[in-house]
């Protein structure tokens, strides 16, 4: 089934790969165009958009600022509705409570709507581990379960997909694991869904257990709220006799009022939609009507060290509406599998460094150089997370762990040369001979450069110890006179 990202190799190789697969990049030009123009004719028809952003970013502030007192009180709502509430330090320990729940009641497969969080736990491998087998019930997840594939955009995990090949892996797949798809099935929209909705049915009235997460969850009244398009969240939320929820303990909101804002910026964000088709709340248990046991499960993984950091925290506001990948130019030419993580585009480019922490991973290190710093996730974010300030921050802290004092190993070219730089730069009689020693360079290069660049230096050839940066870019010769030796020479330029 589904894929890992573990062993993904860094962003600048896997994004290589995928921009030299022309299908892919033709299939998210096309749909990224396509949603951003649904999101901006819904978002224009708002005139207190910006202020409704505001609200937004400010309701997720105050909540993260006291978010042991929220979640206290979601436990105890949640727990007084007959609701379990556990605590998951780490993704763990979160499979490990799921696993146990359906240990106990002996069940063999779970269904299960869209959760990003137990992707991150990689809760469906470790249920496979126990023998039991989860079914992705959204029609892209379903896609890219079948598929033995990667989501790729947070909202559509199969972007990447276009419905010829979507068609392809209903006829091949679909019969190893349940209802095939029906016979002469065709690539039209209206008849791929029927094949799911068939297919998925027979698997929602089987299932005695469902895994969900959840969009948001009301401290005041222990209340979880799911939004989505299909109908399979409502049927996986009332349908199964246990409901676990695994729940990012940032979804907590404190009130039903600070929770309206949410419900207005999240479906103009994600879908282009005014408002979500389906939205679910259920609190706790209710006799006689939907699940009998419902558990929930709060996971850390990572979110207390990303709140510690003080410009990274605003991460904590995402409310995974995907707006910043489909304005993102980086995202549309790579797509989502080059960030190695469920969560890609702008904001898996701070989430995952966030979550795990500088200097641990190579390929998480290399997520914050992949953005071209131009602002536009910024523009589009409901929550006003500026994410082109946390990547350059993150880039410090990258650099930061490491520094030769910070790891084992032989130290990099670049923190020889600046240690280098720096011995040099300490004294004006060590600057004046290196200025006379670079002049001199500037002279021979000048001679003997490769090509004449405009402005009249000439270029430098690849330079042994500098990688890509001059495999793109000229370097340019020194100067054949220093700056100091020209305000000698002419008096300040008066001469
Ligand atoms: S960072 Fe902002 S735009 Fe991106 S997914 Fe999160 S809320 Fe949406």
């Amino acid at each position: 089934m589904s894929g890992t990202f573990v062993g993904m190799p860094a962003f600048p190789e896997a994004a290589r790969a995928a921009l030299a697969d022309s299908q892919l990049r033709s299939n998210l030009a096309h749909a990224t165009a396509t949603i951003r123009a649904k999101r901006a004719a819904v978002v224009a028809e708002i005139e207190d958009w910006e202020e409704l952003r505001v609200a937004g970013a400010a309701v997720k502030d105050n909540t993260l600022a006291h978010l042991d007192e929220h979640l206290v009180q979601l436990e105890a709502a949640l727990t007084a509705r007959g609701a379990r509430v556990h605590w998951a330090r780490d993704a763990t320990e979160a499979c490990a409570i799921v696993a146990q729940v359906a240990r106990d009641h002996r069940v063999e497969e779970v269904v299960k709507v869209k959760s990003m969080a137990t992707q991150e736990i990689g809760l469906n491998e470790a249920l496979a581990a126990e023998g039991v087998a989860a079914w992705e019930t959204d029609l892209a997840e379903l896609i890219v379960q079948l598929g033995d594939d990667l989501p790729s955009h947070i909202l559509v995990p199969a972007i990447h997909r276009n419905r010829a090949e979507i068609r392809e892996i209903f006829v091949r797949r679909m019969k190893d694991v349940g209802r095939p798809a029906p016979d002469g099935l065709v690539d039209d929209p209206a008849r791929l869904a029927e094949a799911a909705r068939l297919h998925l049915r027979e698997k929602f009235l089987r299932a005695r257990m469902a895994v969900s997460g959840a969009n948001f969850a009301v401290a005041e009244t222990g209340t979880l709220v799911v939004v989505e398009s299909e109908g399979n969240g409502r049927m996986c939320l009332t349908l199964p006799e246990v409901l676990v929820s695994v729940v990012g303990i940032e979804k907590v909101v404190p009130t039903w009022a600070d929770l309206d804002v949410f419900l207005q910026l999240l479906p103009r964000s994600s879908t282009g939609e005014r408002m979500n088709p389906y939205t679910s709340t259920w609190s706790g248990v209710t006799p006689g009507d939907g699940p009998q046991e419902v558990h929930v499960v709060l996971l850390d993984n990572g979110r207390t060290r990303a709140l510690a950091d003080e410009v990274g925290r605003q991460a904590l506001r995402c409310i995974r509406c995907s707006a910043c990948l489909n304005v993102c130019p980086v995202y549309e030419r790579t797509g989502g599998h080059a960030y190695g993580s469920v969560y890609p585009g702008p904001i898996g480019a701070i989430l995952n460094p966030l979550l795990r922490g500088p200097g641990v991973d190579a390929q998480v290190d290399s997520l914050p150089y992949a953005s071209t710093l131009c602002g536009a996730c910024f523009e589009a974010c409901p929550v006003r997370i500026d994410i082109p300030t946390v990547l350059v921050e993150l880039r410090a802290q990258v650099v930061d762990a490491h520094r030769p004092e910070n790891r084992a190993g032989a130290p990099k070219p670049e923190a020889v040369a600046m240690k280098a730089a720096a011995w040099w730069l300490r004294s004006g009689d060590r600057l004046r001979r290196l200025e006379r020693l670079s002049s001199a360079f500037g002279r021979v290069a000048d001679r003997f450069g490769r090509r004449r660049l405009p402005g009249g230096r000439r270029a430098l050839g690849r330079l042994p110890g500098a990688g890509a940066w001059t495999g793109a870019r000229d370097l340019p010769a020194p100067p054949t006179e220093s700056f100091r030796a020209w305000w000698r020479r002419t008096d300040g330029g008066r001469s």
